[in-house]
């Protein structure tokens, strides 16, 4: 039992809300609604009408879930309940309209945070089964299959890296599930970089990071998602090389994911560099319009959903960076078509789809270039742009030499100009150098890759 009303649970829900959502949104869709009873391990939400019932459920019961349960873990599901005098209001015709001014699509998973186990903290919806195969994510399934079937002792750690959205989560909590499923007296641990942080900083706090180390020392197999984040936190990376090294000398299974390699977090320590980099490293790329289109078709058919050959052909030959993205697309057309029961012509789909799709493509420019390639390494931007000759400078100074030449078209002189009056031939010699390089060494080409991911900044 908890002493949480009822008001103080909806403003916790409303005051976190907020912020992943458009402001035109959350006054549409949440202002009117309140929670009016928890008991029985259900909350139940009151809403103005059928479509905010709706909407609210689709893109954010997960969420509202979790918010709730971290204030009161004895609420296990949420119920809906249209208030009865407002409900004079009929979706037909204005759902299109709402429809397309929606802003970017709410990317949460449709699936229920009940799924999650409480003691791993995985979701049992990821799996391997579910998980589809590519020449792009390939060598990462394969990495985790084989660790799977055997947890510590082959590929330790093993660390996947990719952009947003390409499958990092999914395929390490198919692993965990996996390896649940084999060796079921394993203990296995899941947790986002981001709550491990905070876990930390929480017990630090409270004068318990020895309680708290205790909890990991114990694990069999240890995955951390995101470890981008550890950037900046050096009391966190130091606790956290700690239990590293613990689990690692007693064989335990370590997987880490990171949106770049290794080399590419700035702020993280040397010595957690190479501790990783001495792992199985493997990369998530960007799926081929082949592989987007099968991705679609078998996410269509889970969800129930024929789309003619011409739709599934428009989303994904639009839909390129995020697997998430594709998914976001779909559940927008599950939607209109649960609430309309129409037919979808591909007129209906690219009305719909236009905010996702007809997005103004991203420029970038010199300053942006200069900015996210040393960020990237870990330079400044001075250090980037002046004469030094140290090594690791050079390489990123030809990488962003050879991105202003791809990306803007500029001169070669003109790119000299910028890096304190260096000649021409010099920018020649880097742009050559980095395009011989990508097309020799699949390293640099997925170095190159990230870089762009970051300019353009291929995440919604
Ligand atoms: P990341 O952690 O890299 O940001 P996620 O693992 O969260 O990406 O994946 C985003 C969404 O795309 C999830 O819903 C996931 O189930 C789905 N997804 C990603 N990769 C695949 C894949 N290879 N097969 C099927 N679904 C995928
Ligand atoms: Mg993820």
């Amino acid at each position: 039992m908890t002493n949480i009303t009822n008001e103080e649970l909806w403003q916790t829900v409303l005051s976190q809300i907020q912020f992943s959502i458009s402001r035109a949104n959350f006054a549409t869709w949440f202002k009117n609604a309140k929670i009016i009873s928890n008991k029985n391990g259900e909350a139940t939400i009151c809403v103005e009408n059928s479509f905010a019932q709706e909407w609210i459920n689709n893109k954010y019961s997960s969420l509202i879930l979790k918010i709730l349960r971290n204030m009161d873990p004895e609420i296990k599901s949420l119920n809906f309940l249209i208030n009865p005098q407002k409900n004079i209001f009929t979706t037909k015709d204005k759902s299109l309209k709402e429809l397309r001014e929606e802003e970017v699509i709410s990317t949460r998973l449709p699936l229920q945070e009940l799924s999650v186990n409480q003691k791993t903290n995985i979701n049992s919806c990821y799996t391997f089964e579910n998980f589809i195969v590519g020449d792009f994510n390939q060598m990462a399934h394969a990495a985790a299959w084989t660790i799977s079937e055997t947890p510590g002792s082959i590929y330790n750690p093993l660390f996947i890296y990719g952009g947003v959205g390409l499958g990092k989560t999914h395929l390490v909590q198919a692993t965990g599930n996996r390896i649940a499923k084999l060796f079921p007296h394993k203990k296995i641990k899941y947790i986002s970089c981001e709550r491990f942080v905070s876990g930390i900083i929480e017990a630090i706090k409270s004068q318990k990071i020895a309680d708290f180390k205790k909890e990991y020392k114990e694990i069999d197999v240890f995955i951390i998602d995101d470890i981008q984040f550890f950037t900046g936190k050096e009391k966190s990376q130091e606790e956290f090389f700690h239990i590293f090294n613990l689990l690692y000398h007693s064989q335990k299974q370590i997987i880490l994911t990171c949106d770049t390699p290794p080399k590419g977090i700035s702020a993280l320590e040397e010595r957690l560099k190479s501790r990783f980099e001495g792992g199985m490293l493997v990369d998530i790329g960007i799926p081929d319009i082949e592989t987007r289109m099968a991705i679609l078709k078998t996410k269509a058919a889970e969800k129930n959903i024929e789309l003619e050959k011409e739709i599934l052909e428009y989303i994904s030959s639009n839909i390129r960076n995020n697997i998430r993205e594709l998914e976001g697309a779909l559940n927008k057309l599950v939607f209109f078509k649960k609430i309309n029961n129409k037919v979808l012509d591909i007129e209906t789909v690219k009305k719909l789809l236009k905010n996702l799709i007809l997005f103004p493509k991203k420029k970038t420019s010199f300053k942006n270039i200069i900015q996210v390639v040393s960020n990237f390494y870990d330079l400044t931007e001075k250090e980037l742009l002046l004469t030094s000759r140290r090594k690791e400078i050079v390489k990123p100074r030809q990488i962003a030499m050879y991105l202003l030449r791809q990306e803007l078209n500029e001169s070669f002189p003109s790119i000299g100009r910028k890096f304190n009056g260096k000649d021409h031939t010099t920018v020649m010699y880097a742009w050559d150098k980095i395009d011989k390089g990508i097309k020799e060494n699949d390293d640099l080409m997925s170095e190159i890759n990230l870089i762009k991911q970051k300019l353009y900044n291929t995440t919604l």
